[in-house]
Formats: C-alpha cells, structure tokens, sequence
C-alpha cells in the first residue's frame, strides 16, 4: 500500500518533518498494513488554519449544497466498500463480517446527514409587538477539532465529520495512530466529492502532540473527543478552560441484569453478544452480568457455553478476532490475572492464544468469571477485551444498586419477561442507553448517543438530530417592519 499522506489545505500533504510511521496487522504482527505521517505540531497549526479560512465560505454555502457533498462521498464509499472492509479487518483485527457492518454504518450516515443539511433551519415565535418577525436560526459553531478512537475507526469518524460538514462547519481530524487507515479513506472519499479546499483536513500522528495542537490553537472553536477516561478528562478541562464548546464520549462498564423471570438461554445469547462481539473492544460492551439467584447457576452454565462456541481466528472463517495491539492484550491478561487474586473464578477462557493460525496475533480466550462482586476492580474498572464478570444478586433491587454502583453509564440493558420490572429498569438505571430483551452494544444512527456520569462530558449527545446541535448556535432575530 503506498504512503498515505495528510489531506490539508484541498492538498495530500507529507508531514513537514518528513517522519512516517507503520502499522500492523494485529492478527499478525508481522504485516505492514499502512504506512501514514507521523506528523508534528506545525503540520496541526498549518491544518486549522486551512480550516479557519474555509470557515466563513463553507458557512454561507448552502445547506442542500453542503449535503450534495457529503451525498457524493456516501457514494464513493460506498464503492469502495469492499475494500475499506478488507482494510479494517485487516488494520484493527475486526471479523470481515464486524468491519462490513461498520463500513456500511459510516456509508448510511453520510447518507443521513446529507438529507439532514436541508432541514437545518429554526423556530418562529410569536413576537410581543406588532409588525415584527421574531424567530431563530442555527448558525455553525465554527472550526471543529475531531479526535477519535481506533475501536471503531470509520463509524465514530463518520458520526463527527458528516454532521459537523453538514452544520457549515470546517474540520481538522486527528484519528488514533493504531489504524487511521479508513479515516484517511473517509478524506479520499471527501476529495473525490468535491470538498472545498479547507473544509476538511485530517492529520495524522500521535495525539499528545498532534490532537493537542489542533485542541489548542486558538482559531479551534468546538472539539469532539471519544475515546478513554484519562484522555477526555484533561480534554474537557483544556478545552471548556479556553471557552471551547467541548463533549467527550468515554468509557463504559455496562451491565446486562437478569431477571429470575428470564428465558436463560435467550439471557446467555444475548449476554454473550454483548460481551464477546468485537473483541469486547467496545464502549458498549457488556462486561457485568447480573445475575437473579433463582436462575444464576443455569444462566452461568449458558453463558460458558456460548463463550467456549466461539471460534477465534483472523479474518472471514471465524467469530470473534485479535486484540488491537500488543498492549490491549497485555491489559486483559492483566486483569484476568487481577480477577483471580481479588478471589473471582475462572469458569472459562483466561489465556492468550499462541500458534497454528493464531500465529503471532493478539488472541485471548473468551473469558468468564463468576463470584465475582461488584466492588472488585474487574467490577469497576473498563478491561476492553472479551472478559465478562458474572455477579450474583438477590432480587432487583440488588441488581439495580448494582447495576449503577460505577463511576460509568453508557449502556445497560435487563433480560426478563416481567413487564413492571422491565420498565422500572429503564427508567431507573443511571446509563445513557437502557434496553429491554437486547444486548448492551449496538444503536441506531438516528437516535442520541452519549453517556452519563464518568461515561460522557454529559454536554452535547451525538448521532441524530442531536448531533447536528453540537455543531450549532441558536441565533435570534427580530425583524421590525
Ligand atoms: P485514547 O483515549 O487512548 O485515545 C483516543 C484519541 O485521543 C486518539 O486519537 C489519541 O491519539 C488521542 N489522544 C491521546 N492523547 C491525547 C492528548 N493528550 N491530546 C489530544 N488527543 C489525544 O482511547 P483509545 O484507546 O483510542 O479508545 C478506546 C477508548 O475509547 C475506550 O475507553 C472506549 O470505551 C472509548 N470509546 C468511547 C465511545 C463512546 O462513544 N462513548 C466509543 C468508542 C470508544
């Protein structure tokens, strides 16, 4: 694959430093996958001011206009699909099946937010006088630093560019240096649409010196962070300190309950979904199963049943792939190891997996723990890997304490077939998303997205209508006649 460049100014740039960087396959490390800029400070100065001078054009053009661009780049991704698809999986470890599903997201939400650039509009009001219009309209907010996880490395980009392009927002993107190879296919698809020169920039390179740049320079005027805890914290304080508009998106440490009325194979199925799909590397995923007495024995029975029917492997043949990166594994085998001496049990998994067509990968077992109580770390904290804590409770009030005794709440759901309960749940338990009957991971495009508590900044939400508000101010205007 040739050298990707940065995409600034309308042009495809090389770093000003002249430094690249490799990335690697992680279900096996021995295969370059990409090699990208290893940009530095002024490569991020130079990007945000390309975007600063597009910023009042790409504001007055209008809203149908901007949405026929982001129309168009739907279109080149979408027929550059398959081979996005293959990037990802072959960039970020996901099952060709998890990365088709993501490239297909990312297409449909250029797709959403390309109609939604038309109904930009505001709200009439009754004015207090006679012969006067009162009204307000949305304005854009102006230049928007995009910053990104590598977990889901084309969605999450797609869900921060496409409203912010729609709003009359420029952009300057700095996505994870572990896979930003889709990002950049996102840019590619942007150029081929006809973007104006400017208007979207992304950069690549490490965060601590590219993402802060571009978070700090003073012609940024909003940011949009996801990714980790420690990482969006000092983001928030930076950025509000400097009377940036700010929303971070975090982590999560999602329960799934289930109810002593609950059908525990269908409980099992779902937790398992939940806890297991993508690697467990999602900020959705389930990693607490809360478990009825009256039906944890079976339920644990189930539930080690659906984790040891997963096949591991690289690519198309299997369900579950690699750990991203050396270093995520190393995590994971280090809390399993945490679960065992906090006095967990290990029912199932527990161990990396090495040889035949593991080769070198990042694999680990899927892994179950029961015994577990919620005050133990493997409890409280986000392992991201395929690690579910099975916790047993009493009755639903123990399961609700339980459910919302974290510093997170992303996602939550219940398994049950009491109807009360289930409503009680929703509304009860302190998470961004609550479902009933489903699994913690997965949500439409068109609903609001973003966690409460240490799960989000709990500012703006994100996707949706309610993504196109971050990018957006309320201006009033009365009009005398
Ligand atoms: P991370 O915090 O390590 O990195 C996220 C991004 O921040 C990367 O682009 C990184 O380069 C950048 N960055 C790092 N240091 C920076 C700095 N000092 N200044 C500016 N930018 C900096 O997170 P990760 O490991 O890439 O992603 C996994 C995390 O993301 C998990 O905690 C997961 O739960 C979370 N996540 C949350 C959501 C959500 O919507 N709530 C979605 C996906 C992932």
């Amino acid at each position: 694959m040739a050298t990707k460049r940065n995409y600034v100014g309308g042009e495809w740039v090389e770093a000003t430093a002249g430094e690249t960087y490799d990335t690697a396959n992680p279900a096996d490390p021995s295969e370059t996958v990409g090699t990208y800029q290893r940009s530095d400070r002024d490569d991020a100065a130079a990007a945000v001011e390309a975007a600063a001078a597009a910023r009042d054009d790409w504001a007055n053009t209008p809203g149908p206009e901007r949405g026929a661009v982001l129309r168009r780049t739907a279109q080149h991704l979408e027929e550059n699909q398959e081979e996005l698809t293959e990037l990802l999986t072959r960039e970020e470890g996901k099952t060709t099946a998890e990365a088709g599903g993501e490239v297909g997201r990312a297409i449909d939400i250029f797709y959403y937010y390309a109609e939604k650039a038309r109904e930009l509009g505001g709200s009439v009001k009754a004015a207090s006088s006679p012969n006067t219009n009162l009204y307000a309209i949305r304005v854009p907010v102006g230049v928007a630093a995009l910053i990104t996880p590598w977990n889901y490395p084309i969605a999450i980009p797609a869900w921060k560019i496409a409203p912010a392009l729609a709003a009359g927002c420029p952009i300057v993107h700095n996505p994870a240096t572990v896979a930003p190879g889709v990002a950049v296919g996102i840019y590619e698809a942007l150029d081929e649409a006809g973007v104006p020169d400017g208007v979207a920039n992304i950069v690549t390179g490490p965060g601590s010196t590219v993402g802060d740049e571009i978070i700090g320079h003073e012609a940024t005027d909003a940011v949009s962070f996801t990714g980790s805890g420690g990482v969006g914290e000092m983001i928030y304080e930076q950025a509000a300190t400097e009377g940036k508009r700010v929303q971070t998106e975090l982590g999560g440490k999602n329960p799934t309950v289930v109810s002593s009325s609950a059908d525990v194979e269908e409980a099992a199925e779902i937790v398992a979904a939940g806890a297991f799909g993508v690697t467990g590397q999602a900020c959705t995923a389930c990693s607490r199963a809360i478990v009825h007495t009256d039906v944890h024995d079976d339920f644990l029975e189930a539930v080690v049943a659906e984790a040891e029917a997963i096949e591991v492997g690289p690519g198309d043949e299997f369900d579950m792939g690699p750990q991203v990166t050396e270093s995520e594994l190393e995590s994971t085998l280090e809390y399993i190891e945490v679960a065992t001496n906090e006095g967990a049990t290990l029912e199932t998994g527990g161990e990396s997996l090495e040889g035949g067509h593991y080769g070198d990968g990042y694999f680990v077992e899927p892994t179950v723990f029961s015994g577990v109580e919620n005050d133990y770390r493997i409890a409280q904290e986000e392992v991201f890997g395929p690690v579910l804590s099975v916790i047993e409770v009493a009755d639903y009030e123990e399961a609700l304490a339980t459910a919302n005794d974290v510093d997170f709440g992303l996602s939550a759901s219940i398994v049950t077939n009491d109807h009360t309960e289930a409503e009680r749940f929703v509304n009860e338990v302190e998470s961004g998303v609550a479902k009933i009957n489903a699994k913690t991971t997965g949500l439409e495009l068109h609903v609001p997205f973003g966690g409460f508590k240490g799960s989000s900044s709990e500012t703006w939400r994100e996707q949706g209508d309610a993504g196109l508000d971050f990018y957006t101010i309320e201006k009033t205007i009365y009009d005398f006649y």
